[in-house]
């Protein structure tokens, strides 16, 4: 697609299912963005990031989303959720709570990039442990972990912070301890930083 204005660069996935799946119609959308020189960057995270016109934003996010694509913001973001394959099936492994937490916080300014992971029982496929904010689904409830670090010779678990809470606990806690990291993080500030600074007692309180 030959287009010479500015460009934007924007994260989209198929959303929350089984795997991180992508279908021929959706390709066939993306591809339409896609010059034959451009490449498509497939992060960690369950994301691809794409370039698009800044014109004609709001125009292919709608085209994206017709398909079923879901769109989120690159940079100082909360990310898309990153999840287990709900290999047990879908309501036993909590899909429906992974879908609304994700559309609760995905896409939240943040001080820096937060990563969220999410998984339906506790073999963790979704490597709750090493993410910034960890979800971990144990029979009827779900155990909150937090600080994980992945990258680095200094790689670290999470620490549960809290655990046996139902959906409702869990979105708000995860919410609260958004809010409290956008208001008292340090502009850049990693979210494991800020933890190791505030202690869990603060996001707890
Ligand atoms: S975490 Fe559990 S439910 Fe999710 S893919 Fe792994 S084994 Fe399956």
């Amino acid at each position: 697609m030959e287009d010479s204005g500015k460009k934007i660069k924007i994260a989209i996935n198929g959303g929350i299912g089984f795997g991180a799946k992508l279908n021929s119609k959706q390709l066939v959308t993306i591809s339409k963005y896609l010059n034959e020189d451009e490449e498509l960057e497939l992060t960690t995270f369950q994301q691809l990031y794409i370039e698009i016109p800044e014109e004609k934003k709001e125009n292919i996010i709608e085209e994206f989303q017709s398909v079923g694509l879901v769109c989120y913001p690159v940079g100082n973001f909360v990310k898309s959720l990153r999840t287990c394959n709900f290999c047990k099936g879908e309501e036993e492994e909590g899909m429906p709570i992974a879908k609304e937490l994700n559309s609760r916080i995905a896409g939240k300014p943040v001080p820096f990039t937060l990563k969220v992971a999410y998984t339906g029982c506790p073999i963790g496929c979704g490597e709750p442990m090493l993410s910034d904010i960890g979800v971990m689904k144990i029979r009827d409830h779900y155990n909150l972990y937090v600080g994980g670090k992945a990258k680095g010779k200094d790689a670290e678990v999470g620490v549960l912070l809290m655990e046996n809470l139902t959906p409702e606990q869990l979105y708000n806690t995860v919410e609260k301890i958004i809010a409290i990291y956008s208001e008292f993080g340090k502009k850049r500030e990693t979210f494991y930083k800020f933890f190791k600074r505030i202690g869990r007692d603060y996001l707890i309180s």
